[in-house]
């Protein structure tokens, strides 16, 4: 029998270990997680709405009025029509024909590449894809070739040599480093050698694009020339749940096909209506925008100023580089102690040596948050140079 105790005491030797955080109250910046208020910088809370008394009201209201539970997948009878309502509305917002809301990204991504690829056919998946498309890939049971992070070129030579159905999947905004896409690139690539394109624009949604529409709006891409978009709705909408859009017969077909989709129970219709609202607030709330790119160029230039390296990213997430776990694990912990929450992220989330700080900035920050965030980095700054970094206790 495999023994598990022995194999987390391994992952707890090589720096690997991790555990959970008790948070109570909402989600906001400031934070109370194992009863001790921090100031966190590690949501996916982008606009800083997962706390939002509209939304919330929104939510609430309608509470009587279509109860508390799912309880039936959408093909037997709980399909809402809040749900319906919401499909219509994030077709609108993405700019196409329809949309099909799913539970989770996870399950989506899972729905989506095992629906649209199969045995003989090959899917191209970024080197740095989320975790849930390397699922679905596997899922999927088809030929999966990974390609060089951002290398159309690449992408372009491995297409050329494959012949029957192609799939191209990939991150708008990579999770873990921040960066974008080359998608209109990838759109021009994908067409010449008819292969199918699927943005996961977890991470954009909300925050890129006019009005909030996501790394495909502000690309200026069409549903022709990007045909499968999904879209998570608990990070920079903050809500819960994800969707895809595309054009009608696609949808329909993920109806018929997407067996994350038909085989699990529908989500609260109450959690539709208040992702309408968040949607209403995105659309309208330019102001949340503007403020986080303020944000985020204030951090970069502390951050740089104090000698970190950072990524080339202009979207929320900010990873510090720092390569070794431990060191990640004393930084975090050092910040910890200042009340600076922000998490080392370490393999297998990124690869090996490349373990990092993933500071992300939210709308719900102020100015003097960044500057605490900023004072707690300088006081920290000697642990990375000064072979402080010994193993520190878990
Ligand atoms: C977070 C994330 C997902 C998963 O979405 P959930 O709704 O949290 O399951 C999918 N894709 C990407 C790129 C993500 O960052």
């Amino acid at each position: 029998m495999r023994d598990f105790a022995q194999e987390i005491e391994q992952r707890k030797l090589a720096g690997l270990y991790r555990s959970r955080r008790l948070v109570s109250g909402p989600q906001q910046p400031t934070l109370v997680a194992d009863g001790k208020a921090l100031l966190s910088f590690c949501s996916n809370d982008y606009l800083g709405l997962a706390n939002n008394p509209e939304i919330i009201g929104a939510m609430t209201s309608s509470l009587p009025d279509v109860g508390v539970g799912g309880a039936a997948s959408h093909l037997v009878c709980g399909h809402h029509e809040a749900h319906h309502h919401l499909e219509q509305r994030l077709a609108m917002f993405t700019g196409r024909s329809a949309a099909l809301f799913f539970s989770t990204g996870y399950m989506a991504n899972l729905g989506v590449i095992s629906a649209l690829a199969g045995r003989g056919d090959t899917v191209f998946s970024d080197r740095l894809n989320h975790a849930s498309i390397i699922d679905g890939c596997i899922l999927s049971r088809a030929k999966v070739r990974r390609y060089p992070h951002g290398d159309v070129a690449a992408l372009e030579a491995m297409l050329a040599a494959t012949s029957g159905h192609k799939l191209v999947v990939t991150d708008g905004v990579f999770s873990m480093d921040g960066d974008i896409a080359p998608l209109r690139e990838l759109a021009r690539v994908c067409r010449c050698h008819d292969a199918l394109l699927v943005v996961d624009d977890a991470h954009g949604l909300g925050v890129l694009g006019p009005q909030g529409r996501g790394s495909v709006a502000e690309a200026g891409l069409s549903e022709e020339e990007v045909p499968v978009l999904v879209g998570t709705l608990g990070k920079g909408i903050g809500t819960s749940g994800a969707f895809v859009a595309g054009s009608e017969v696609l949808i329909d077909y993920l109806v018929q096909k997407a067996r994350t989709y038909i085989y699990t129970t529908a989500m609260p219709p109450a959690l539709a209506v208040a992702t309408c609202a968040s949607l209403d607030v995105v659309e309208r709330d330019g102001q949340r925008r503007s403020h986080l790119e303020g944000l985020i160029r204030k951090f970069r230039a502390g951050a740089q100023a104090l000698g970190y390296e950072l990524m080339p990213s202009r979207t929320p997430i900010q990873p510090i580089m720092i390569g070794d776990n431990w060191a990640a694990l004393a930084l975090s912990q050092s910040l910890e102690a200042q009340g600076v929450l922000v998490t080392a992220i370490r393999p297998p989330t990124v690869p090996e040596g490349e373990a990092r700080l993933r500071v992300t900035l939210s709308a719900g920050h102020s100015e003097r948050d960044v500057d605490l965030l900023l004072q707690a980095l300088a006081k920290s700054r000697p642990i990375l140079s000064g072979g402080g970094a010994g193993k520190p206790a878990i």
